[in-house]
């Protein structure tokens, strides 16, 4: 498989160009099309496996720029984790020129308030401070069309259920969910359970 061959247009070509990403990991390879279709994904996948890529790609490509609204929110555990996402998603994007924010705790909150306020396609943050900017309405996720919960094995250990349960009531019913976690432990089975359509098992 060739990022041609997954129907990838040439501005994300560009930007994986750029970033060396010469072809797709098997991860990539599965996800993007099923992304493309809009179905609700469970993957089974291992850090290191390309899977950041693996949602950003299908992400970038279905933003649609004059939105002013968060249309996708991307939950990881930490905030290491939530920084580096947002990078690569700036990167796959640059030349859609993607608008990405991370909110994480330790930032202050009011520089996080100030920079909502300007256009964004795309937040990822850590479930603390999400649920803390919607509960202030700070961040509005009315539009928001993809959800993705990454490592969510880690996150539910560390005792997020509650925020990312709350976040999840908040978002818009017809959206995509994409769930990744290396392990599927029976807490995450119940959340995918609780909140996914039908969704689509992919197993690396
Ligand atoms: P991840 O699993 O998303 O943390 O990605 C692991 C590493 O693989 C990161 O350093 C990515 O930059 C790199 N990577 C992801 N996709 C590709 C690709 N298609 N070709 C080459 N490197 C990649």
């Amino acid at each position: 498989t060739n990022f041609d061959d997954l129907k990838i247009s040439d501005e994300i070509k560009r930007a994986l160009e750029i970033m060396k990403f010469s072809s797709p990991t098997e991860v990539q390879a599965q996800t993007i099309p099923s992304a493309f279709n809009q179905q609700d994904l469970v993957v089974k996948s291992q850090t290191g496996s390309g899977k950041t890529a693996a949602f950003g790609i299908p992400i970038c490509e279905m933003i649609e720029w004059e939105e002013r609204k968060p249309q996708a929110l991307i939950l990881t555990p930490t905030r290491e984790l939530a920084a580096q996402v947002r990078e690569d998603i700036t990167n796959i994007g640059r030349f859609k020129r993607i608008k990405a924010l991370a909110l994480y705790g330790k930032e202050p909150f009011s520089k996080q308030k100030e920079e909502l306020k300007q256009k964004t396609h795309v937040v990822v943050g850590t479930p603390g401070r999400v649920a803390d900017h919607l509960e202030r309405e700070t961040l509005v996720l009315d539009q928001i069309k993809y959800l993705i919960i990454d490592e969510t094995d880690e996150m539910l250990n560390m005792g997020f259920i509650d925020d990312v349960e709350k976040i999840i009531q908040q978002l818009p019913d017809n959206r995509v969910t994409m769930v990744f976690s290396a392990t599927l432990p029976e807490d995450v089975e119940a959340l995918c359970h609780k909140y996914m359509k039908e969704p689509v098992h992919i197993e690396i």
